[in-house]
C-alpha cells in the first residue's frame, strides 16, 4: 500500500512537487517534532509545516481546541460572520500585537494562505495611498500569486522596485557589517529622494524581518529602523510579512520586536492558524480606506483554524516560548557554528531563535552549493530527519561572498546597477 500511495501521487501530481520528490515518506501519524510513516519509520520532522507548526504536530492544547469546536456544534464554514471563536482567536492575536495595532489596529481575515494575505496587504495600500508601485527587497519570498510573485523577484504586472536588502556573507556592496547595511540604506534614500527616479512615491513597501526564503536573513535591527524613519517620513505605509517569522519562531514574539519597530500594516499566517490554513492582515485604523465588498474570499471563516490558532498563539505567550526559542536558538547557533569551523563546506550559519538556516558552499571558490545543500538534506533523510534544501536567493546562482554586485563605495550608488536590483538608479 505504502509503494502504491508514492507511485500514484508521483505519476498524478505536478511535477511541480517539491518535498516529496526528495522525500519518499508517506506520513501516517505525527506527534510533536516526529512523524511516522506508514513503513514504520519514524523521522524528526525538520520541515515543521513550512513554518506553521509552532507547538509541532498535534499538541494537545491544539487538538483540544479543534475537539471543543467539533463537539459543540458551532458552525464550520461562516465566512465572515461574527462567532465567539473568532472573537477569541481575534483577542489572542491582539494581545501579542505591537502596542499601536494592538490598540487601535484593523483585522481583515483572508483567504487562508500567506500569499493571499500579501495581496491584501498591496491592495490595502494602493486603495489607501490612490498610489502605484511597490518598493520590495532582493531575496525576497512573499508568495506565488501575481504581486507576491512580482515582490519576490518574479515577473508580473505590478510595478515593484527592487532595492538591496542587507547581508554580511554576500553583502551587495562587497562590504558587509554595518557599512553594508548603511550603503543598502543609502541605496534605498536616494531611490526615494531623486526626482528621476520614478519611484519616490510608491503605495508601500514590504520587507521580511528575516528573509526565510532568500537564506535566513535577519535584517540588521539599525538597517530596519532606518526603513522605518524613511518611509514614515514620506508617508509610505511599510508592510512586514511576518508570515514564516511570526510567533515566536525567532526569539520574539512577532520579529519586529527585535528592532521595536511598529509597521503599517503585518501579513500573518502558517503559525497563527495552529497547523491548520488561516491568513490575516492587521494594519492601522488610517489605512481602513476600504468600502464593503472591497476584500472578499470564500474561506475567511474557518472555525476549526481560528481555534488552533487561538490555542497556539495562548500557549506561546503564556509559556514564554519566543524567550525558549532565543535560548535554545543560541544554543544551535553555537553548535552549528563550531562545527562551520571544522568544515569549509559550510559557508555561513545565521538565524535568529530557531530559524537558522546553513549556507554550503564549495570550498575551492565560496559559491554557493546547491548539490552539497541536497547531499546533507538526502544524508538527513537516510538518518531519519526531514531536512530542506533552498536553491538560495533568486533561485540559485549565488555568487561567492565578497563579489561586488553592487559598488563597494561611496553611496548613493550610481556607477552601476548590480544583478537583482532593478529600478532607476539614482543619480
Ligand atoms: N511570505 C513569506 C515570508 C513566506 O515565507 C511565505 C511562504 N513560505 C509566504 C509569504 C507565502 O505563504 P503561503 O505559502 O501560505 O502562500
Amino acid at each position: 500500500a505504502y509503494e502504491g500511495i508514492l507511485r500514484r501521487q508521483s505519476s498524478r501530481e505536478s511535477a511541480a512537487r517539491t518535498y516529496a520528490r526528495s522525500l519518499p515518506i508517506v506520513p501516517v501519524r505525527a506527534r510533536g517534532l516526529t512523524i511516522e510513516g506508514a513503513d514504520g519509520r519514524r523521522y524528526l520532522d525538520c520541515l515543521s509545516g513550512a513554518g506553521s507548526l509552532a507547538l509541532g504536530h498535534n499538541h494537545p492544547v491544539v487538538l483540544e481546541a479543534i475537539r471543543s469546536v467539533l463537539d459543540s456544534g458551532a458552525p464550520l464554514h461562516v465566512l465572515d460572520l461574527a462567532t465567539p471563536v473568532k472573537d477569541a482567536f481575534t483577542d489572542e492575536l491582539f494581545a501579542t500585537l505591537p502596542r499601536g495595532l494592538a490598540e487601535s489596529g484593523r483585522i481583515q481575515f483572508c483567504s487562508p494562505a500567506g500569499t493571499d494575505a500579501v495581496e491584501a496587504a498591496f491592495k490595502l495600500v494602493r486603495t489607501a495611498t490612490g498610489r502605484d508601485g511597490l518598493l520590495a527587497f532582493t531575496g525576497a519570498y512573499h508568495g506565488m500569486t501575481e504581486g507576491a510573485l512580482a515582490a519576490s523577484g518574479g515577473a508580473s504586472g505590478v510595478r515593484v522596485t527592487r532595492l538591496p536588502y542587507p547581508q554580511d556573507y554576500r553583502c551587495p556592496f562587497g562590504v558587509g557589517g554595518e557599512d553594508g547595511a548603511r550603503l543598502a540604506a543609502r541605496w534605498t534614500e536616494s531611490l526615494l529622494d531623486d526626482p528621476k527616479s520614478g519611484v519616490r512615491r510608491p503605495a508601500g513597501m514590504i520587507v521580511e524581518p528575516v528573509q526565510g526564503e532568500g537564506g535566513v536573513l535577519p535584517a540588521p535591527d539599525g538597517w530596519l529602523r532606518r526603513m522605518r524613519e524613511l518611509t514614515a517620513e514620506r508617508s509610505i505605509p511599510l508592510i512586514a510579512d511576518e508570515v514564516q517569522t511570526g510567533v515566536g519562531r525567532t526569539g520574539a514574539f512577532w520579529a519586529v520586536g527585535h528592532s521595536g519597530i511598529e509597521p503599517d500594516v503585518m501579513v500573518l499566517s502558517k503559525a497563527i492558524g495552529g497547523s491548520l490554513p488561516l491568513a490575516v492582515i492587521v494594519y492601522r485604523e488610517a489605512l481602513d480606506a476600504w468600502q464593503p465588498g472591497d476584500h472578499a474570499g470564500t474561506f475567511r471563516g474557518n472555525q476549526l483554524a481560528m481555534a488552533a490558532g487561538a490555542a497556539t498563539l495562548r500557549y506561546v505567550r503564556e509559556n514564554g516560548l519566543a524567550g525558549r526559542a532565543a535560548a535554545l536558538g543560541g544554543r544551535i547557533l553555537d553548535r552549528l557554528r563550531r562545527l562551520a569551523g571544522e568544515y569549509d563546506c559550510i559557508g555561513e550559519v545565521r538565524g535568529a531563535g530557531l530559524m537558522i538556516g546553513i549556507e554550503f558552499v564549495e570550498p575551492e571558490d565560496g559559491a554557493g552549493s546547491v548539490a552539497r545543500a541536497q547531499g546533507v538534506a538526502a544524508a538527513g533523510d537516510e538518518a531519519g530527519l526531514t531536512v530542506c534544501s533552498e536553491a538560495g536567493p533568486e533561485g540559485g546562482g549565488v555568487p561567492a561572498p565578497g563579489t561586488r554586485v553592487g559598488p563597494a563605495e561611496g553611496p548613493p550608488p550610481g556607477t552601476g546597477r548590480g544583478p537583482g536590483l532593478d529600478g532607476p538608479l539614482p543619480a
